[in-house]
């Protein structure tokens, strides 16, 4: 059996490999549009690799993807994290858990990763044939398909993997609809929240270890580290926030109240409640200068500044309307975002191929047999942390190992 995988990336050479090292017979060739394969690996995690993320409960794992979760629930019983940690070590990759539970190659290269990949593909003979974009696919009338590359080049094959990514000049968007699919309209997801405001001025590189942000729309509500940068609010947090709420942000241009509580469960009437113990305890005490909460001082300074407490004022002193104010700065300060810029550590594309068109115990489509769909041309998305690459990795071993069930 011939078999043609698009995309020479995570997915794509998950696919090839199972396809082939699980059956020899097969011939199995990677198609890549760029010079050069698995490029998003090597940049990936900042030049480290974040591979997977230290969740071995399939049904915890799900509740990393705002789209796909659902879907993937059966896929990771059959290829989760530990699969894809063994499958490294098994090729000797050790891989090492960094205490927020993201996984990376303990070089701390992403080539480590790529290199790795490249080698088991040569070992097992799939030929990775770079510069070479798939531009179009036919259905033949026997099964297979009839393949145009982007250079004028054909080639026929009896199964095709499209594992060509998220992104839309890639023209994987286009053919999966050419051959029948829906494509759920693609847009950012993890990104960064743009924020021009007087408070954050000069507190780039600060951070709150646990606050809380949300944003309108159903649920938009997640609790993390949220850190102040040149161009706005970036961090677990916020990037989570994102990711959740990356079609309905979308749908507003990107333009929003962003509400911060910079410490986490404080209800204002607690926060306000702790200043009255602090007038009779740390009476003396300037309030600028004494944040009772593990801030940075300098965001506490800015925040105390924007309540409108003059310099010098001493927690005795703090007027009720001063501190109904800081209160509300410190548990809901509203900022208005005016766009959104990448995160450059990681970002992926929520929206692709439609979910229920496609056969998760196999990968196939139900649309069109012989096409496998494996990766980001999916609608499926993760937050950050590793598990865009774990939901690759999966549903190319998937794709892959059903194709090498084929016995023909
Ligand atoms: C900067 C950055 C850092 C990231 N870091 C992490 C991280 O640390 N951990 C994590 O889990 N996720 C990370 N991600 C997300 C992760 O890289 C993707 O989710 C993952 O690469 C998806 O794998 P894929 O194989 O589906 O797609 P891709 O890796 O995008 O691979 C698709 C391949 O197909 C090729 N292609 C496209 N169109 C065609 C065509 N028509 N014909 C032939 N080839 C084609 C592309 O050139 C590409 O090589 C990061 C993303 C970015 C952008």
């Amino acid at each position: 059996m011939r078999i043609a995988v698009a995309g020479g990336g995570a997915a794509g050479f998950f696919a090839a490999l199972a396809a082939r090292e699980g059956n020899p017979d097969h011939e199995v060739t990677i198609y890549e549009r760029s010079p050069e394969p698995l490029a998003k690996v090597v940049i990936s995690g900042g030049g480290r690799c974040n591979v997977t993320h230290a969740c071995f409960d399939p049904a915890r794992l799900t509740e990393a993807y705002p789209r796909g979760g659902r879907e993937l629930r059966g896929p990771f019983h059959r290829w989760q994290p530990a699969d894809t940690v063994a499958w490294f070590e098994d090729r000797g990759v050790e891989i090492k858990t960094e205490p927020d539970g993201r996984m990376f190659p303990v070089t701390d290269r992403s080539r480590t990763i790529s290199e790795c990949l490249e080698r088991a593909a040569r070992a097992a003979g799939i030929p990775v044939r770079v510069r070479c974009g798939l531009a179009g696919a036919a259905r033949r009338p026997g099964g297979g398909f009839d393949l145009r590359f982007a250079d004028g080049s054909e080639a026929p094959c009896d199964a095709l993997v499209l594992a060509t990514g998220g992104n839309r000049e890639g023209a994987g968007f286009r053919i999966a609809a050419g051959l029948g699919h829906t494509i759920v309209p693609p847009v950012p997801s993890l990104f960064t929240f743009a924020i021009r405001d007087p408070r954050l001025d000069g507190l780039a590189g600060l951070s709150s270890p646990d606050a809380e942000v949300s944003a309108p729309g159903p649920e938009l509500r997640q609790r993390g580290p949220v850190l102040i940068t040149h161009w706005g609010l970036s961090g677990p947090a916020v990037l989570r926030l994102s990711a959740w709420g990356a079609r309905t942000l979308h749908d507003q241009g990107y333009r929003f109240d962003l509400e911060v509580a910079w410490v986490a469960g404080l209800a204002a009437e607690a926060a306000e409640a702790r200043f009255r113990e602090l007038r009779a305890t740390e009476g003396r005490k300037q309030v600028r200068t004494w944040c009772p909460w593990e801030l940075p001082q300098r965001l506490w300074a800015s925040l105390v500044g924007h309540a409108g407490i003059a310099d010098g004022t001493s927690w005795a002193r703090l007027r009720g309307e001063e501190a109904r104010r800081l209160a509300r700065e410190l548990t809901g300060g509203r900022y208005r975002v005016h766009g959104q810029s990448l995160h450059k550590e990681e970002f992926v594309t929520c929206g692709g191929v439609a979910l229920d068109e496609v056969d998760f115990r196999t990968m196939e489509s139900r649309i069109a047999p012989g096409l496998y769909l494996a990766g980001e041309v999916l609608d499926i998305d993760g937050i950050t942390g590793g598990f865009n690459f774990q939901a690759a990795w999966t549903t190319g071993r998937i794709a892959g190992e059903a194709l090498a069930a084929v016995r023909t």
